[in-house]
């Protein structure tokens, strides 16, 4: 049996650059696993349907969720945004790592039902550079970046609930700290049971 897989939680405010991150990621560790979110949200351009999140509406969601269907979800800006389950459940009892983008609520969420997730806080390094990379995605109208400004130094303050702290400044450092962190928590003698029992009756 292959030992239980990890899972981990990367938030940060909307703007703190954590989606480039995380497709670098993804390019670089292939075998990292990425839960798709079901949102009420709007696609914005260049978004695809079941790559980027499932967007479905409001009924749907309720449904899923009234269902059991979710692991856990959450209310941002006005759109429901969560994590469907069955899928992160099947990739963690094949023993892979999977990562789930959510925001701070969901980490919350996560942190109690799966004490030994691992989380990630990604922050922009400034609220200038967040500002103006939210203004410079242009996707938003004013009011939206207002509201995701507010949400942004709300959910700052939930940084010393997560483990680990990583700054988007260098686009390339941030995406290198956290395939490290990943690594490093693999590799955690509490996550490497089956291993520790097989080299001991290897002796
Ligand atoms: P955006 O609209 O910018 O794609 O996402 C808005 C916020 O929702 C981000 O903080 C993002 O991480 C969060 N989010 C995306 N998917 C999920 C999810 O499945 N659950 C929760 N709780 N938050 C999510």
């Amino acid at each position: 049996m292959p030992n239980k897989g990890m899972l981990v939680v990367l938030s940060g405010p909307s703007g703190s650059g954590k989606d480039t991150v995380l497709s670098e990621i993804f390019c670089k560790a292939p075998e990292l696993k990425k839960s798709v979110s079901m949102t009420t949200r709007k696609p914005r351009e260049g978004e695809i349907d079941g790559v980027d999140y499932i967007f479905v509406d409001e009924s749907v969601f309720t449904d899923a969720v009234s269902d059991g269907k979710m692991l856990e979800y959450a209310r941002y800006g006005g759109n429901y945004y969560g994590t469907p389950k069955e899928r992160v459940d099947s990739w963690l009892s094949e023993g892979l790592t999977v990562i789930l983008k959510i925001d701070v609520q969901g980490g919350e969420n996560i942190r109690r039902l799966y004490p030994d997730a691992v989380s990630i806080f990604i922050t922009p390094p400034s609220m200038s550079v967040l500002e103006k990379r939210l203004r410079r995605r242009g996707s938003e109208a004013e009011e939206e970046v207002r509201k995701r400004l507010a949400i942004a130094l709300d959910e700052l303050k939930s940084i010393s609930d997560y483990d680990y702290m990583v700054i988007n400044d260098s686009l390339e450092d941030a995406v290198d700290d956290v395939i490290t962190i990943i690594k490093a928590e693999q590799l955690k003698v509490t996550r490497r049971k089956n291993y520790l029992s097989e080299v001991i009756e290897n002796v």
